[in-house]
């Protein structure tokens, strides 16, 4: 049965994130050839992100612009996409599971007493049943989900849905909707950008991670270098991160972030359940390390045993004659 999608999107400094098109590419499969509706909020002209998300699928988009909502605030963002809500009475919702997406959407589901299905890696249409594939214990297992009866509300991994080709004669309305934003309780007084170069990393198409095998933070130098190469980015373990070698902000893992890149190289990590629950989910895995019998050998596509410090210089002259 054909549904109403409202899907999220999201920007940052002005940018659409590549996961607002996933979203919307989700959108689709769950609206079953019904309308899939962006909702856009920030401040300023909205105009020109809205028509972006019109061409990656949404057949419209209501945004939403206010001085409050310059920069996040779960208040101030509930108010502004509610309002959106309301109007619309959806019977799909679908965002990005982005550290924004993980904190608006179950304080949205809760004042729609709904229910949510979370970090969904694929989306499909089964005979006109939506079924949810998402991960659990920590990306050992997963499991699929339905929901039967009522509003289906979803956040999607990003890098797992693949986004619909953007077409620019894709039309559809642009509209701005008025939003009273009020009470915000969170101030934000300066926004610190801890990595302010490259690309995010959970939305990295390839990752280069290093761990405490570095040694320093002069050891990651080969890898950024690695990253670049091939047109990444670089992340870390927290045992990286707790020698002081890189900044928290690149901690892949439980308690880091969750990346599924199309590569993933691993350099002097040792593969810690808790490191694999970030990254096993990774489309290729590559690992380097010394200890033929590290854990991380077990997850990963290919294994080059060595001393990183040979084999990464190495790899970068290839790649670097290869021209890729
Ligand atoms: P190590 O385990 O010390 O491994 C270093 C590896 O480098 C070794 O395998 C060694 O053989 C190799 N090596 C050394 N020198 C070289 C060289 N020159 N060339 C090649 N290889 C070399 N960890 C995370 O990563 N992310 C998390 O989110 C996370 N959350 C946690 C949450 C909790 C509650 C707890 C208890 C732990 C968590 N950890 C997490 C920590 C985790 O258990 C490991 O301690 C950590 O992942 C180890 O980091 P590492 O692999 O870099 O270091």
């Amino acid at each position: 049965m054909s549904k109403k999608v409202v899907v999220i999107g999201e920007a940052r400094e002005g940018s659409l994130r590549n996961v607002t098109f996933e979203a919307i590419a989700a959108g689709k499969i769950i609206s079953d050839g019904g309308e899939v509706i962006g909702v856009l909020c920030g401040s300023g002209d909205l105009q020109e992100s809205g028509k972006e998300m019109v061409y990656y699928g949404a057949d419209r988009v209501v945004t939403v612009s206010h001085d409050e909502l310059q920069t996040y605030t779960a208040d101030g963002y509930s108010q502004a996409v509610s309002a959106v809500i309301e109007d619309e009475d959806p019977e799909g919702i679908v965002m990005g599971h982005t550290s924004i997406g993980k904190e608006l959407t179950p304080k949205l589901a809760s004042k729609l007493e709904t229910g949510l299905i979370s970090d969904a890696t694929e989306v499909v249409n089964e005979g006109g049943n939506i079924v949810f594939t998402r991960p659990i214990y920590s990306g050992k297992a997963f499991e699929k989900k339905e929901i039967t009866d009522g509003l289906v509300f979803a956040t999607i991994r990003p890098n797992n849905i693949p986004p619909l080709n953007r077409d620019d004669s894709l039309s559809g309305e642009v509209t701005a909707k008025e939003v009273e934003v009020k009470g915000i309780r969170t101030i934000i007084k300066e926004l610190i950008r801890k990595s302010s170069e490259g690309v995010d990393l959970s939305e990295a198409k390839v990752i280069v991670a290093g761990g405490r095998g570095v040694k320093s933070s002069e050891g990651f130098e080969p890898l950024e270098e690695l990253a670049d190469v091939l047109g990444g980015t670089v992340g870390a373990s927290r045992g990286a991160c707790d020698a002081g070698y890189c900044d928290y902000s690149l901690q892949i893992g439980q308690t880091g972030k969750v990346v599924t890149p199309d590569l993933y190289i691993a350099c002097g990590i040792s593969g810690a359940i808790q490191h694999l629950a970030g990254m096993s989910n990774s489309k290729v895995i590559v690992a380097i390390n010394k200890d033929p019998e590290a854990n991380i050998f077990n997850v990963a596509d290919y294994g080059i045993v060595g001393d990183l410090f040979d084999v990464v210089p190495k790899l970068i002259e290839e790649l670097k004659e290869l021209n890729v």
